[in-house]
């Protein structure tokens, strides 16, 4: 079986909130879709272990922010590679308290779906959560960001419980610079592509990275890289 082939899905990025009062949490997902138009209805699968998964199972509820194209890693990182267990990922995030009670992430957003959830389904690792969409609204005309643009662009990685994880092998480098990977969330620093989102030019070599620069996507300082072999 060639796992590789996993790679030629299409799918878009996405913030997937849940809860209701003082218990609120987001996260990236992948596997938003839409499975039914009459009454239209949408599905996410979501990893048994996150907390968005608890709070959906508890509060029957779910909202979805399709991100835009321009949402930087930074954004995309807070909610995809830190707990809400252990940090408020939605503290200083523009976000507003949907007609269903969760949170509805506003920013870097081109629409929102609000979906009460009346079918389950248990799948391995995930829960398929399938439900009515009872609120929807066009936020902006940016692009939506797919999948491919977030890893081919944005150079994002996808953290191990996401359903589409597929072990990458160190990818080598077609430029002789040293190439550093960061140990908490993968991603790797390109000095062929530099950093541009923080003000970092195409061609910097990491040892020209300045030593307060940390991981675009996950905050991890300079010491937590490791070199790519
Ligand atoms: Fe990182």
């Amino acid at each position: 079986m060639d796992a590789a082939a996993l790679y030629s899905i299409s799918y878009g990025l996405y913030v997937v909130c849940s809860g209701t009062g003082d218990k609120l949490n987001g996260q990236i997902a992948n596997t938003v879709i839409q499975v039914s138009a009459h009454p239209p209805t949408l599905s996410v699968c979501i990893n048994k272990e996150n907390l968005t998964h608890k709070l959906i199972t508890q509060s029957g509820v779910f909202t979805v922010s399709v991100l835009s194209q321009n949402a930087p890693l930074s954004f995309i990182g807070n909610f995809g590679f830190k707990s809400g267990r252990d940090t408020s990922k939605l503290d200083g995030i523009n976000y507003k308290i949907g007609q269903t009670g969760a949170p509805v992430v506003l920013e870097n957003a081109v629409a929102y779906f609000e979906v009460k959830v009346n079918h389950q389904t248990e799948v391995a690792t995930h829960t398929d959560f399938i439900g009515e969409l009872v609120a929807a609204e066009v936020l902006t005309k940016d692009e939506p960001m797919t999948y491919a643009y977030y890893h081919k662009v944005k150079k994002g990685t996808t953290p191990k419980n996401a359903p589409s994880y597929v072990e990458e092998k160190k990818i080598e480098g077609v430029s002789k610079m040293q190439k550093y990977q960061c140990s908490v969330c993968d991603y790797i620093y390109d000095p062929a592509a530099g950093d541009p989102e923080n003000g970092v030019a195409a061609g910097t070599a990491w040892e020209d990275l300045p030593e307060d620069w940390d991981c675009p996507m996950c905050g991890a300082s300079k010491d937590e890289f490791e070199k790519v072999d």
